[in-house]
């Protein structure tokens, strides 16, 4: 379906849960959150429905987020289930990895293609302070887990922090060097209750620029980051610019939360609750969601926090 902006919706993320087993500073709060009844979530059923009704729309490829979703307990039967979706082509996962050890083979059988790893660090000591309670072994493993289980794609997501990790923006590019694995680096998005990182944590994408002088760039693949390599490298590196460089006009997406509210913009507090519909009352609920999908995202900075009104693990990045 297209919006009223001429933008094509093709493709849905959908967090099946809130929970998570780390508490990234700038994500959630420490005491995590306030557990939401369990009636108020989407059941599995229900998130089975609404994939049938994006791909109804024209969505066809999903990317299944959280909060952690190898958190939740039956993340295959819904991965098997969403990637079975007639017009669903694709189904991704982002995840911070520390249970793809375990999962990695599962989620590829049950239909997964691709898979995102979130790492913002290389010390295990930041790991442990960015993450809160995280291992950057676990992190690590994940990734071995992930390559060895034949994705299509493996994916390092790392937001980039002033005074945290852009002292380590090469030796997180030179992973492209050593593995068969992108990068892309994120700015910090300043969210509802994102913990009090200073002005100075939000920098432009341009940074990894100044530091990585040898990129090449290297040919869109339809997606927002701009993309670059290291010569020789065997993956390439994204720049995603939610903030410096908003890419609003190309947005093709529509995101869907575990308590089932569909939020046509990540950055604005309009929602749309699918919870408790029948079919039919999803799709309408879903038209209505993406004709009112707003041209862009407004003014975002450590001062122009983000209008969402809940933090990113409550939306799914
Ligand atoms: N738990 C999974 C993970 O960490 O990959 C999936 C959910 S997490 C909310 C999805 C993505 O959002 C992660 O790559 C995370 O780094 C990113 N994220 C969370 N808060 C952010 C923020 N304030 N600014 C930029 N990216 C953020
Ligand atoms: Fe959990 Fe992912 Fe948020 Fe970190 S970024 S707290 S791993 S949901």
């Amino acid at each position: 379906m297209t919006d009223r902006y001429g933008r094509s919706i093709t493709y849905m993320r959908m967090s099946v849960t809130e929970l998570c087993n780390l508490r990234c500073r700038y994500c959630m709060p420490e005491d995590g959150i306030s557990k939401k009844c369990h009636e108020d979530m989407l059941t599995e059923d229900e998130m089975i429905m609404a994939v049938r009704a994006a791909a109804q729309l024209g969505v066809t490829k999903l990317r299944i987020t959280g909060g952690e979703p190898l958190v939740k307990k039956n993340i295959l039967n819904i991965c098997g289930r969403a990637a079975a979706v007639d017009g669903i082509s694709e189904v991704c996962i982002t995840t911070n990895g520390t249970l793809l050890p375990e999962l990695a083979v599962p989620l590829k059988e049950a239909g997964v293609s691709r898979v995102n790893i979130s790492l913002d660090t290389l010390s295990a000591d930041k790991y442990r302070y960015i993450s809160r309670r995280g291992e950057l072994e676990d992190a690590i493993n994940g990734i071995r887990a992930a390559l060895g289980a034949g994705f299509e794609k493996v994916k390092i997501n790392t937001v980039l922090i002033g005074g945290f990790n852009d002292d380590e923006i090469r030796p997180l590019a030179e992973l492209t060097l050593r593995y068969p694995v992108d990068l892309r680096f994120i700015e910090l998005m300043p969210m509802y209750d994102s913990g009090d990182f200073g002005k100075e944590a939000f920098i432009p994408y341009t940074v990894v620029l100044d530091k990585l002088p040898e990129l090449v760039p290297d040919a869109p693949d339809g997606g927002v980051a701009k993309l670059y390599r290291l010569p020789g490298a065997l993956g390439d590196i994204g720049l995603i610019s939610p903030v410096s460089a908003h890419f609003c006009a190309e947005c093709n997406r529509i995101r869907l939360t575990a308590d089932g509210k569909l939020k046509p913009c990540l950055h604005s507090g309009d929602e749309y609750s699918i919870k408790g519909l029948d079919y039919d009352g999803m799709v309408k609920e879903m038209e209505t969601a993406i004709y009112s999908k707003p041209s862009w995202h407004g003014e975002l900075d450590a001062v122009n926090r983000s209008r969402a009104g809940r933090n990113m693990n409550q939306i799914g990045g």
